[in-house]
């Protein structure tokens, strides 16, 4: 029986600023986001994890969550 596909998330952990209630991952930029930084990073990762786990599997989703993914440029989603 084949695996199932599987479904990726990437985080993006930046706000504007930190609400009190907020128990996520994110934190109040303080100046401009790093994001060319931040998105090297993110693929050297995802590059190391397809090469270290074998990924093989189709993956049927992608979710981009924060903090607040929209902090960043669409040429800076549209590279991820
Ligand atoms: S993730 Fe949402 S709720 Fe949490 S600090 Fe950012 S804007 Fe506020």
């Amino acid at each position: 029986m084949p695996l199932p596909p599987l479904s990726l998330y990437i985080h993006i952990p930046w706000c504007i600023k930190k609400c009190p209630y907020c128990d996520f991952n994110s934190h109040a930029v303080k100046s401009d986001t790093p994001e060319a930084a931040y998105i090297d990073a993110l693929l050297n990762d995802l590059t190391e994890d397809i090469q270290r786990y074998a990924v093989t599997r189709p993956i049927s989703s992608i979710f981009i969550g924060g903090g607040t993914p929209s902090l960043f440029s669409p040429e800076s989603l549209s590279t991820i």
